[in-house]
Order: structure tokens, then C-alpha cells, then sequence
């Protein structure tokens, strides 16, 4: 017998598909529709716990991919709030169709290109930077525009992006944490460790 507080989203006339999602972040990749473009389920967790939302918060994912950062973030409380900026127009409907199917249908999607799209939003009191963080201007717009208290998280995969985040940390603090995960997997009939691109994460607070 499945318990109606744990049904999150059900496949419209069929109860047998509904899906369960667990409470805590760092939901497993496969529940979220991606391309491979989308912040691995460690590291999410680890960058949701960065993100710290406390209730009734805004977040800004910038450069939201599959939107799992900001439905995560939705999935904290119903108070929450976010809105997904991503320039690809497959991802943003992607994101449109992971928010319903996860049950928070309320995370807004802007499809364009930070820092362009980010004009005339509602401040928020958190943003994450997940993509487009160097390109001009993102960064920069991000931190300008945090209230005093607010937090801002942003992941680097590439070098170029790591050595923004390395000149802002010395420049303004906050943590700088590197993030390498390995998964097991097949070699043949053995096992062997799969690293995936190490993560830098620049957590600060203004
Ligand atoms: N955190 C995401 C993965 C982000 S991948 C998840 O968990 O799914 C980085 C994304 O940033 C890509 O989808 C890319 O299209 C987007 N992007 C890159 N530059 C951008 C910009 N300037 N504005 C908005 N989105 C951008």
C-alpha cells in the first residue's frame, strides 16, 4: 500500500507508476530526463548542503541543464522557490518536463543566456552556478547582485572556470572545495574505479 504523503508525482491514471522520491538531496541521476549534462548525484548533494535553503528562499540556477539543482532545491520545503536560466532551448523544456515529473511544477524556467537573462528578476537569496560562469559578466553579476546573507555556489569543470573561482576566493574568501568521485565499474570480467572530472566548488557568502 503505498502512503499518499510519499506520492510525488503520479503518472496521471496510474497509481502503479507513481514515483517515490526519497527526502533527502542527492537524488540518483536517473531520475531526472538528461543528456549527460547534469551535476552528478554526489555532487549535488554536496552543493545543495552548499546551497543551504532555508524556507520560503529564492534560488537562481544559472546554467540549469537538466534543472536538477533547482528541483532539489524545490524538493527542500513547499515554501521554496527557484527559477532555472538555461540557454539551450531542448534543455529548458527538458527542465519544464523533470520539474512536473518530480512533482514541483512551480520552478520557473527562463530560456536564454546569463547575464542577459538574468535582468529584471526577483532578487534572490541564493544562486548557483552550475554553467556559463565564464562567460563575461556572469560572475559578476551574481555576486553584485546578492543581498548581505546570501550565498552563492559555483562548480567548475574547466580550467578556464577554476581559475575565475580561485582569483574570486582569493579576492573575496568563502571555501574553495575540490570534489573528485569515482564510481565502480566493469573492465573486462573486474572491477575498476571510474573517476569523473574532479569538481572545484567556490561556496561563498556575501
Ligand atoms: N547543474 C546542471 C548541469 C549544468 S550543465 C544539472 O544538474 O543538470 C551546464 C549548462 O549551462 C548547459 O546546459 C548549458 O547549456 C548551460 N549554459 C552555458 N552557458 C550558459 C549561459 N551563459 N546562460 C545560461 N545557460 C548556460
Amino acid at each position: 500500500k503505498i502512503n499518499p504523503l510519499n506520492v510525488l508525482a503520479i503518472e496521471v491514471d496510474s497509481i502503479s507508476k507513481a514515483r517515490i522520491l526519497p527526502l533527502a538531496s542527492g537524488l540518483a541521476d536517473h531520475l531526472f530526463e538528461h543528456d549527460g549534462q547534469i551535476t552528478k548525484r554526489e555532487i549535488r548533494a554536496v552543493t545543495l548542503s552548499a546551497l543551504a535553503p532555508r524556507r520560503g528562499e529564492l534560488l537562481w540556477d544559472i546554467g540549469a541543464g537538466s534543472g536538477s539543482i533547482g528541483i532539489e532545491w524545490m524538493l527542500a520545503h513547499p515554501s521554496m522557490r527557484a527559477i532555472a536560466i538555461e540557454t539551450d532551448p531542448a534543455r529548458a523544456a527538458r527542465i519544464r518536463r523533470n520539474a512536473s515529473a518530480c512533482g514541483v511544477p512551480g520552478l520557473a524556467v527562463v530560456e536564454g543566456s546569463a547575464p542577459q537573462a538574468l535582468t529584471g528578476l526577483e532578487t534572490p537569496d541564493a544562486i548557483f552556478i552550475g554553467g556559463g560562469g565564464s562567460d563575461a559578466g556572469v560572475l559578476e553579476t551574481a555576486i553584485g547582485v546578492l543581498l548581505a546573507g546570501g550565498r552563492l555556489v559555483a562548480n567548475a569543470v574547466t580550467l578556464e572556470m577554476e581559475s575565475l573561482l580561485l582569483s574570486r576566493h582569493a579576492a573575496l574568501g568563502g571555501d574553495l572545495t575540490r570534489i573528485a568521485i569515482s564510481r565502480a565499474s566493469t573492465v573486462g570480467s573486474m572491477q575498476a574505479w571510474r573517476p569523473a572530472m574532479p569538481i572545484t566548488q567556490w561556496s561563498w557568502v556575501k
